[in-house]
């Protein structure tokens, strides 16, 4: 028997029946990208309904040398939670440890398993007069887990972080299935390194997540939400910074949208144009406070300024929730509506806010360059100064566009003092970008770091760490990392599904 057959055979004598997937049929939802534009093919996909079996999979896979794939929701934009092609790697699935296992208000945290659904922990932090403040327009389907590994940023990043200060502790099954119970809960707790961290943007590499101790913030009472049309992309800039420093911190969303992106969603989605004419940038802007304090005419003057000889040519207040709504599914369903409309080469790049308005025309250029066919349909979350550089092709010239963009456009970034992963991770796409723009030192403690970690290089074999890099693959099998000095293995010391 060889080593797979040998390590299903394993895990079929403790998985239920939805517990294993081998069917094709089955299996596909696994394997295909959340847009249809990736895909790989697994052996299997193995499911376990607690950290006990997620301990007892991962330490059959150690045994056998068998490579797991960690995923979530499948929604991830960087090809990390797909298998490869081979139909050698087995898919690992916390999709069914969707418990939140903990609330608690006065120490504003939640524990929640690694398959909690993000937007089941905002209703969960909701019901207790709480905001878990992570949010993207995946978040009815991404999972906890995934927005952990991803380090996950969307639109409330500028006001609370991304997912890496959000979270306050992990719990994570190591390679060899031993269990690291890092859930800690306090704000303050300096117990040695920040092992929780290390985990947050690993993306499946370095260990299993399979719960995590999440930061909860007082809940917003009010908001305001406007949509301005601004014709200069150098006003962009102007308009978040003087709303910055009129409202300070509660601005907790500035999102940029090209005309090409809001005619996207017009034309192919049906949806209502915000503002009468076209213009060519959108900025969409959202204030939220607790106190009960009225803010609306403050607001609405700090726009008449903006309007009146200022950089903003048109506006609209969402006055009650249904227009709130309306405006923030333009923003969120630009990927959908590009969907409809070809292939998109994707792109996450960031670089310092002030320098958005050069990164916007020299990507312009570059696109009209390389490739004038395309069509650039930028968009993004300004206030990081991380835009989506998405480039529409027709769908036959998706390879020559991935081919003939994504270094230029990452280099066009890295130039200008940014980065061309900023949210979505390096995954399967990214890694050469990696290599190509490491700073010294950089690649060799993160290989130093996944050999201690998955000395077998079963995790995530072929995401995010470059090749060549990993001491498996080029067969020297180093001292075994963390399992020589690891707690009990499963057999022993069983799982730990419901101690909090
Ligand atoms: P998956 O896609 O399942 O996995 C992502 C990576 O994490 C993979 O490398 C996988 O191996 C690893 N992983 C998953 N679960 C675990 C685990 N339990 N332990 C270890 N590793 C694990 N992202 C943003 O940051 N900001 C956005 O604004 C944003 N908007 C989006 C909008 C749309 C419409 C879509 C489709 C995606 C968007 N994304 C965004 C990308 C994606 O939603 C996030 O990256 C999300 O965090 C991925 O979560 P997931 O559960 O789907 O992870
Ligand atoms: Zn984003």
């Amino acid at each position: 028997m060889d080593a797979l057959a040998a390590f299903l055979a394993d895990c079929a004598g403790f998985l239920d029946e939805a517990g294993l997937v081998t069917d094709p049929a089955d299996r596909r939802r696994f394997e295909v990208d959340v847009w249809r534009q990736d895909e790989g093919r697994a052996a299997a996909v193995v499911r376990p309904r607690d950290v006990a079996e997620v301990r007892r999979v991962v330490a059959a896979a150690f045994r056998h040398r068998v490579p797991l794939v960690p995923q979530g929701g499948n929604t991830g934009l960087a090809g990390g939670g797909l298998p490869d092609g081979s139909g050698r790697m087995v898919v690992l699935s916390l999709e069914r440890l969707r418990r939140i296992r903990h609330l608690d208000p006065a120490g504003e945290y939640l524990v929640a398993e690694a398959g909690c659904v993000l937007a089941e922990v905002q209703e969960a932090a909701a019901r207790m007069d709480r905001t878990f403040p992570l949010d993207l327009g995946a978040a009815g389907s991404c999972r906890i887990g995934g927005n952990v590994a991803t380090n996950a940023g969307g639109i409330h990043a500028l006001r609370y972080g991304t997912m890496r200060r959000l979270v306050l502790g992990v719990e994570v099954v190591l390679a060899d299935g031993s269990l690291l119970d890092r859930l800690h809960t306090l704000d303050k707790d300096n117990r040695g390194y920040a092992l929780e961290q290390l985990f947050v943007g690993s993306e499946g590499t370095l260990g299993v997540v399979t719960a995590a101790s999440l930061r909860l913030v007082p809940r917003p009472r009010h908001r305001l939400t406007a949509w301005l049309a601004v014709p200069e992309a150098a006003a962009v800039v102007e308009v978040f910074r003087r709303t910055r420093d009129r409202f300070g911190e509660l601005l907790v969303a500035c999102e940029l949208l090209s005309e090409a992106a809001v005619d996207l969603v017009v034309g192919r989605l049906g949806a209502r144009r915000p503002v009468a004419a076209p213009c060519p940038w959108h900025l969409l802007l959202e204030l939220a406070w607790g106190f009960d304090l009225p803010l609306e005419d403050a607001f609405t003057a700090h726009l008449a300024e903006l309007m009146e000889g200022g950089p903003v040519a048109d506006g609209t207040l969402a006055l009650d929730e249904g227009k709130r709504r309306a405006l923030w599914a333009i923003r969120e369903r630009v990927s959908e509506a590009a969907a409809r409309a070809g292939r998109v080469v994707r792109s996450d790049l960031a670089v310092p806010t002030a320098r958005v308005p050069e990164l916007l025309a020299e990507a312009e250029a570059l696109v009209a360059r390389l490739l004038p066919e395309a069509r650039p349909i930028p968009f993004g979350h300004l206030g990081d100064g991380n835009i989506h550089l998405n480039v529409l092709v027709p769908p036959e010239r998706l390879a020559e566009g991935h081919a003939k963009l994504r270094e230029p456009l990452a280099d066009l970034a890295v130039r200008l003092g940014g980065t061309f992963s900023a949210e979505h991770g390096i995954g399967r796409h990214k890694r050469a970008l990696l290599a190509r723009h490491a700073r010294p030192g950089e690649l060799a403690v993160m290989a130093a770091l996944a050999a201690l970690f998955d000395p077998r290089g079963i995790l995530n074999p072929g995401v995010l760490l470059p090749d060549g890099l990993t001491p498996w693959r080029a067969g020297e099998h180093g001292p075994e990392g963390l399992s020589a000095r690891a707690g009990p293995s499963p057999a022993s010391g069983g799982g730990d599904g419901g101690r909090r």
